[in-house]
Protein backbone atom coordinates (compact mmCIF):
# COMPACT_ATOMS: atom_id res chain seq x y z
CA UNK A 1 0.00 0.00 0.00
CA UNK A 2 1.25 3.38 -0.64
CA UNK A 3 1.44 6.05 1.62
CA UNK A 4 -0.48 9.35 1.37
CA UNK A 5 0.78 12.01 -0.31
CA UNK A 6 -0.01 14.56 2.50
CA UNK A 7 0.80 12.23 5.51
CA UNK A 8 4.15 14.57 5.85
CA UNK A 9 3.73 18.56 6.12
CA UNK A 10 6.48 20.42 4.27
CA UNK A 11 8.10 21.85 7.23
CA UNK A 12 8.55 18.10 8.56
CA UNK A 13 10.24 16.68 5.44
CA UNK A 14 12.50 19.82 5.76
CA UNK A 15 13.52 19.03 9.17
CA UNK A 16 14.19 15.23 8.39
CA UNK A 17 16.46 16.36 5.46
CA UNK A 18 17.70 18.95 7.81
CA UNK A 19 18.92 16.37 10.29
CA UNK A 20 20.01 13.92 7.48
CA UNK A 21 22.38 16.68 6.24
CA UNK A 22 23.88 16.38 9.91
CA UNK A 23 24.32 13.34 9.72
CA UNK A 24 26.41 13.05 6.52
CA UNK A 25 28.52 15.84 8.34
CA UNK A 26 29.50 13.61 11.05
CA UNK A 27 30.61 10.52 8.51
CA UNK A 28 33.26 12.72 7.53
CA UNK A 29 36.13 11.60 6.54
CA UNK A 30 39.68 11.94 6.92
CA UNK A 31 43.14 11.64 5.53
CA UNK A 32 45.85 9.18 7.77
CA UNK A 33 48.56 11.50 8.54
CA UNK A 34 50.93 8.06 7.89
CA UNK A 35 49.29 6.47 4.82
CA UNK A 36 46.91 9.11 3.52
CA UNK A 37 44.30 7.15 2.99
CA UNK A 38 40.65 8.08 3.68
CA UNK A 39 39.96 6.99 7.09
CA UNK A 40 37.43 7.71 9.86
CA UNK A 41 38.26 10.43 12.50
CA UNK A 42 39.23 9.43 15.90
CA UNK A 43 39.52 5.79 14.91
CA UNK A 44 42.68 3.32 14.45
CA UNK A 45 44.01 3.70 10.42
CA UNK A 46 42.89 -0.05 9.32
CA UNK A 47 45.64 -0.05 7.03
CA UNK A 48 48.38 0.89 8.65
CA UNK A 49 47.51 0.81 12.31
CA UNK A 50 48.53 4.36 13.09
CA UNK A 51 46.81 6.39 15.44
CA UNK A 52 48.48 9.80 17.15
CA UNK A 53 51.76 9.32 14.83
CA UNK A 54 52.38 5.93 16.68
CA UNK A 55 51.50 2.57 15.27
CA UNK A 56 49.10 0.37 17.39
CA UNK A 57 49.36 -3.25 17.85
CA UNK A 58 46.25 -5.17 17.04
ZN1 LIG B 1 47.18 4.83 7.55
Amino acid sequence: MGVPKKRKSKSRVGHHRSQWERKQKLLQLVSCPNCGRLILPHHICPYCHHYKGKEVKV
